[in-house]
C-alpha cells in the first residue's frame, strides 16, 4: 500500500494536488489523460477549485479527473448495489416512518401522541439512526436509561424494538436513508470491482466505520491518501494512521508555518462588522481573502457593507430567518387567530398586510398597492374593533375614502379589487387546509401570486431563498410519505414550522471571486491568503454543546457510538488548518454584556479556539499578548451610523423645542427615560409632536384601567391628607371598590361587554384587597396627585425640571415618595447603579446605551431631587417607591433605597452624594445628549420596539 501523503499546513493543498496530477497524469497529446483519474473530497467544494487550479497551470481546456464528494460516491456505487435502487429519504419522511414504526409497536399509545409532537423526537431519533447506521452498529439494550426525560426513556427502551421496525419498514418499501446507504455499500465494498490505482482520497480527517471501511478497501487497491496535517499529528489523524498501519510520507519542511494573527476584541455585531470591513479594505486586491461566519446571522448585515465589493457566498442560511418565511409565518398566525363567528385577529391581519413584499405589490393599472394597505390599516384603527371578516375589511374601502383615493390617483373599484385579490389569494386559501399536499400548493400559490411566474423576487437573495421554498421543501413536502394524511391545521402548522427551522439555503459560487464568504466548514482543504473570523465566542466556536435529550453523552459509550467530544476535535481541527494555511488572519470576537433573564448582566467571553491560539502565541513569544489584543470597542464613529441608524439632528429646532418644553409643562422623567431608551420615538413625540396611531380599544385598555385606579386612589386616600393613616383601623375595601366602579363607568372603558367588564372588576377587586393587606403600619399622608419642579443650572441656562407624584408618605421619620403602578413592571435599578458616573466627552449612541444598561428609569431618581431641592438633611431622611399592584406580596414595593438603608451612616452618606452630585452630572449629560448629539438615534434595545406605538411607522425599528 502507499505511505500517505502529510502536506504541511501552509501548503495549498488542492493546488499541491493539481500540479501532482498534471507532472504525473497528463499527456498533452492524449486528452482523456486526466479523465481517467477519481478524487474523492469530503464534500463538494473542493472539485471547483481543484478544477481551477488544473486550468491555471495548464492554461487550456481538457477534459478533468472525475471528482467526487464521499457523498456522490457512495450514491454512485449505491447503484451497483441496490437493487432497484432505494428511495432516499427526506428528513420529514424519515421521522413520518419512525412515528408509524413507534405507534405500531406500541412504543407510542394510540391517539396518546400526535405526529407534530413526536416530530422533535423523530428528528433526533432518526439522527441517531444514522449514526448507528454510518458506524455500522446496531443499538444495544438499553434497559431503565437514567437521566432523561420520560419520552426519551420509553423510545430508549424500545430502541432495538423501533430500530428492527424501522429496518422492516425502510426494507419492505424499497427506501432508505443516507446513512444506511452508506452501511450497505461499506459492506459490500470489498465485493465490488473497483479500481484503486488512479483514485485519491484528499482531505478527510475524521471517519466514520463505514466511510472508514470503503476508503480503506480503495487504499488497499491502491489509491493514494492526502492528509494536511502538522509533523505532530493530531489525534484523530494517530489513530487513523494506527489502524490502517499506514506508514506517512511528510512533504514540505517540518514545523507549523505561522500566519500574522491578529487579535480583535470589538464590541458588538456592529463593531465586530466594522473592523471586518477594515481588514478587508486595507488588503483589497492581495489575493483570495475569506470572511468565515460561523453564525450565518451576520450575513445580512455584513452585505449590506460590502455593497462596492464582488463577493461570493458559500454557507447554508437558515429559511427561519429570512423575510420569505416571516410572511408565511405571519400568515399562519393570522389563520391560527382566525375565529369563525368573528373573524380575524385586527393584529395579525395588520401586521399581514405591513409586510415589505406585500406593500410592494402593484394594482392593475399600476399604482402603488402600499396606498391601499395603508389606507386600510388607518380605517382598521378608526373602527377600533378587535375582529374583522375580510368582506367587513373590503367594505371599509366605501364612498369616504374616495376622496383620498382619488388624491393619490387611485379608482375606488380598483382599490376594492386590489384588496379583494390579495384576500382572495393569500389568505382565503388557509382555511381549507388539511393536509401536507394542500399546505404545499397553497405556499405555491401564495408564491406565483406575489412574486409571479417564474417566480422572481428582485433580490438576488430572496431569490435563493424562494428556491429552496419552490424546489426544495415544497415538493418534498408534495411527495411526502404523508403528504394526503388529513392532520388538524394546527398540526399540520407546527409541523411545516419544524420543517423549515432544519431548513438551510445553500449559497454556492464561484471560487473565482477574490473574497469568499463561508461558514467554518465549507472552507474545509481551502486556503486563502488572508482569513477573517468573526463571532469567536464560546457558544458560536465551538458551538453550544447542545444537551441531546434523547441520548445524553453519558449514555453514548454504553451504546458502542463514539464520545462527543470528537466533534468538537473535528471544528478544532478545520479552525486550525484554516488559520494556519493563511498568510494573515484576523480573529475577531465580541465583548458586549448582554442580559439574562434574571435580569444578570453576563459578559460574553472569546472562544477557547482563540485561546489556545493566544496561548501558543504567547508561548512562541515568550511574553503575554492580552496588551496587544485590539480592542476597538465603545466609540463608533457618527458617520457609521448616518445612513442607517437615525435621523440628523437640527440641533437649532432641537434646542428652541426642549426649551420651550422646559419653559412650560418643565422637563419630566418621561421625557428624559424616553430619550434614553429610544432617541428617535423622543424625536416623534417631542420634536414633532407626532401623535401615534389611534389603538382600538383593547390596545388601550390597560393605560385607560390605570389611570381609573389612580383616580380611584387619589379619592380613596383624601380624605386623610394631612393625617395619619392605620391600616388596621382605615383599611376599607369596599369604599375604596366603590370608587373605582364609579371612575369605570364614567371612563371609555364602561362600553366593554359583561364578560370582559365582569373580568376586569375580579381581577381589580382582588389587587386592590391585596394592596390595602400590603399596608401593615400607620403613615401620615403628606401629599397627593402633588406637582413638584426644580430649576437647575446647566449648559448655561436655567432649564425646569418637573413631576407629578402619585403621593408623598411620611413613614417614621422618613418621607416616602410613592409612585403607583398598574401595567408591565419598570426595571428596576436601585441608586448605585451609577454611582461612579462620569460624565463622558463623547455623545453617540453607546454612551447613550451604557446609561440605559445602567438607569434605564429616571423616574424615581428625579422626584427625590425635585423634592428635595437637592439639601442634603431632607435627602438623608426621603426615598422614593414604587407600589407595583399587578404584582402581588412584597413584590409590590420597589425602594429606590430602603429606609433602613437610609440609617446606616455609610450607605447614606454615598446616597446624597450621588443625589446631589452624580445624579445632576447625569442630567445634564442627558441635556447636552438630547441638544448636541449629531443623530437621533434608534432604540437603544430592541426590546423597546416591541411596545413603540410608532413602531408601524417607523424605518428604525430593530
Ligand atoms: S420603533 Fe423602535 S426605533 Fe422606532 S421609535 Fe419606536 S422604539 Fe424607536
Amino acid at each position: 500500500m502507499k505511505p500517505i501523503k502529510v502536506i504541511p499546513y501552509g501548503a495549498n493543498l488542492l493546488r499541491t494536488l493539481a500540479e501532482e496530477i498534471v507532472r504525473r497524469f497528463y499527456i498533452p497529446e492524449d486528452p482523456l489523460s486526466l479523465a481517467r483519474l477519481t478524487v474523492i473530497f469530503p464534500h463538494r467544494r473542493p472539485a471547483l477549485f481543484l478544477k481551477h487550479y488544473l486550468f491555471e497551470i495548464l492554461g487550456k481546456g481538457f477534459i478533468p479527473p472525475k471528482t467526487y464528494s464521499i457523498e456522490d460516491f457512495v450514491k454512485e456505487l449505491a447503484l451497483r448495489v441496490e437493487s432497484p435502487p432505494g428511495r432516499q429519504l427526506t428528513l420529514p419522511d424519515r421521522v413520518w416512518l419512525l412515528y408509524r414504526c413507534a405507534t405500531d409497536t406500541g412504543t407510542l399509545k394510540a391517539n396518546e401522541e400526535d405526529f407534530a409532537s413526536f416530530f422533535p423526537w423523530g428528528v433526533r431519533l432518526s439522527q441517531l439512526f444514522e449514526e448507528f447506521f454510518k458506524e455500522m452498529k446496531e443499538p444495544l439494550p438499553l434497559p431503565h436509561p437514567e437521566g432523561v426525560p420520560q419520552r426519551a426513556r420509553e423510545l430508549l427502551e424500545d430502541l432495538r424494538l423501533l430500530w428492527s421496525a424501522y429496518e422492516e419498514a425502510l426494507s419492505r418499501g424499497q427506501m432508505t436513508t443516507p446513512g444506511r446507504r452508506l452501511r450497505e455499500v461499506a459492506s459490500m465494498i470489498e465485493k465490488l470491482p473497483l479500481q484503486g490505482e488512479g483514485t485519491f482520497i484528499v482531505g478527510f480527517y475524521a471517519l466514520t466505520r463505514a466511510e472508514d471501511k470503503i476508503l480503506r478497501c480503495l487504499w488497499e487497491k491502491g489509491a493514494e491518501v492526502i492528509w494536511q496535517a502538522p509533523r505532530d499529528l493530531l489525534p484523530l489523524y494517530r489513530r487513523w494512521r494506527d489502524s490502517w498501519g499506514a506508514d506517512l510520507d511528510f512533504a514540505g519542511p517540518e514545523g507549523v508555518s505561522r500566519p500574522k494573527i491578529h487579535f480583535i476584541e470589538a464590541y458588538d455585531t456592529h463593531s465586530q462588522i466594522t473592523e471586518a470591513v477594515k481588514a478587508l479594505g486595507e488588503n483589497q486586491g492581495r489575493g483570495f481573502e475569506a470572511l468565515v461566519l460561523p453564525d450565518p446571522s451576520s450575513l445580512i448585515p455584513l452585505l449590506y457593507e460590502l455593497t462596492d465589493r464582488e463577493v461570493n457566498v458559500t454557507l447554508g442560511y437558515p429559511l427561519e430567518r429570512t423575510a420569505l418565511w416571516g410572511l408565511l409565518d405571519q400568515l399562519i398566525r393570522l389563520q391560527e387567530g382566525f375565529d369563525p363567528s368573528r373573524g380575524y385577529y385586527h393584529k395579525d391581519y395588520l401586521a399581514t398586510i405591513r409586510h415589505p413584499f406585500l406593500k410592494r405589490l402593484l394594482t392593475p393599472s399600476g399604482k402603488e398597492g402600499g396606498i391601499i394597505l395603508h389606507l386600510i390599516e388607518e380605517r382598521i384603527r378608526e373602527v377600533g374593533r378587535p375582529y374583522f371578516h375580510l368582506e367587513e375589511v373590503e367594505d371599509l374601502i366605501d364612498k369616504g375614502t374616495e376622496t383620498f383615493l382619488a388624491l393619490e390617483g387611485v379608482d375606488l373599484a380598483e382599490a376594492r379589487a386590489f384588496l379583494w385579490e390579495i384576500h382572495q389569494r393569500i389568505i382565503r386559501p388557509w382555511r381549507g387546509i388539511r393536509t401536507a399536499r394542500e399546505l404545499a400548493l397553497t405556499v405555491e400559490g401564495i408564491l406565483s401570486f406575489i412574486f409571479g411566474s417564474p417566480l422572481k423576487a428582485g433580490h438576488p437573495l430572496e431569490n435563493e431563498f424562494l428556491y429552496t421554498l419552490q424546489e426544495e421543501l415544497l415538493p418534498a413536502l408534495k411527495g411526502s410519505l404523508f403528504a394526503d394524511e388529513p392532520v388538524s391545521q394546527s398540526l399540520l402548522f407546527s409541523l411545516f414550522r419544524q420543517i423549515v427551522s432544519v431548513t438551510r439555503t445553500p449559497f454556492e459560487g464561484e471560487p473565482l471571486v477574490a473574497l469568499q464568504i463561508l461558514g467554518l466548514l465549507e472552507t474545509r482543504l481551502l486556503k486563502f491568503d488572508r482569513v477573517i473570523v468573526i463571532d469567536l465566542n464560546e457558544g458560536v466556536l465551538p458551538s453550544h454543546e447542545e444537551v441531546d435529550p434523547l441520548l445524553p453523552p453519558s449514555l453514548r459509550p454504553s451504546l458502542g457510538l463514539p464520545e462527543r467530544e470528537r466533534e468538537e476535535e473535528i471544528v478544532r481541527y478545520h479552525f486550525e488548518r484554516l488559520i494556519y494555511s493563511a498568510q494573515e488572519a484576523y480573529l475577531i470576537w465580541q465583548s458586549s454584556t448582554s442580559l439574562s433573564t434574571e435580569g444578570l448582566e453576563g459578559k460574553t467571553s472569546r472562544s477557547r479556539f482563540v485561546e489556545r491560539l493566544l496561548w501558543e502565541e504567547e508561548l512562541r513569544r515568550g511574553k503575554l499578548l492580552e496588551d496587544e489584543i485590539r480592542k476597538p470597542a465603545l466609540t463608533i464613529p457618527p458617520s457609521h451610523f448616518l445612513p442607517k441608524e437615525g435621523i440628523p439632528k437640527d440641533r437649532k429646532r432641537v434646542w428652541t423645542k426642549v426649551f420651550s418644553l422646559s419653559q412650560g409643562k418643565g422637563l419630566s422623567a418621561s421625557l428624559l427615560n424616553t430619550y434614553i431608551r429610544c432617541p428617535l420615538k423622543f424625536y416623534y413625540k417631542y420634536i414633532l409632536g407626532l401623535e401615534p396611531p389611534v389603538e382600538v380599544l383593547e390596545e388601550v385598555e390597560g393605560d385607560i384601567l390605570g389611570q381609573v385606579i389612580h383616580r380611584a386612589l387619589e379619592e380613596y386616600f383624601a380624605p386623610f391628607l394631612g393625617r395619619v393613616y392605620d391600616p388596621s383601623r382605615d383599611n376599607d375595601l369596599e369604599r375604596l371598590f366603590g370608587l373605582f366602579l364609579k371612575n369605570f363607568n364614567r371612563s371609555p372603558l364602561s362600553v366593554l361587554g359583561p364578560e370582559k367588564r365582569f373580568f376586569i372588576e375580579e381581577v381589580v377587586r382582588y389587587r386592590l384587597e391585596r394592596f390595602l393587606q400590603e399596608m401593615r403600619d400607620p403613615f401620615v399622608i403628606l401629599a397627593l396627585e402633588e406637582e413638584i419642579s426644580l430649576r437647575l443650572d446647566f449648559l448655561g441656562t436655567e432649564w425646569n425640571f418637573s413631576g407629578r407624584v402619585d403621593r408623598i408618605d411620611l413613614r417614621k421619620d422618613t418621607k416616602v415618595i410613592v409612585d403607583y403602578k398598574t401595567g408591565r413592571p419598570e426595571r428596576r435599578r436601585s441608586f448605585p447603579a451609577m454611582v461612579d458616573f462620569i460624565p463622558p466627552e463623547d455623545l453617540h449612541y453607546e454612551q447613550l446605551r451604557e446609561i440605559n444598561r445602567k438607569v434605564p428609569d429616571l423616574q424615581l431618581q428625579l422626584y427625590v431631587l425635585l423634592l428635595t431641592k437637592g439639601k442634603s438633611a431632607e435627602l438623608g431622611r426621603t426615598t422614593a417607591v414604587y407600589l407595583n399592584l399587578a404584582e402581588g406580596n412584597r413584590e409590590m414595593e420597589f425602594f429606590l433605597i430602603k429606609p433602613q438603608d437610609l440609617a446606616r451612616e455609610e450607605r447614606r452618606r454615598t446616597w446624597i452624594q450621588w443625589s446631589r452630585e452624580g445624579f445632576p452630572k447625569l442630567l445634564q449629560y442627558l441635556l447636552r445628549h438630547i441638544l448636541e448629539s449629531p443623530l437621533y438615534f434608534r432604540a437603544t434595545e430592541e426590546e423597546y420596539c416591541r411596545f413603540c406605538e410608532y413602531e408601524p411607522s417607523c424605518h428604525y425599528a430593530w
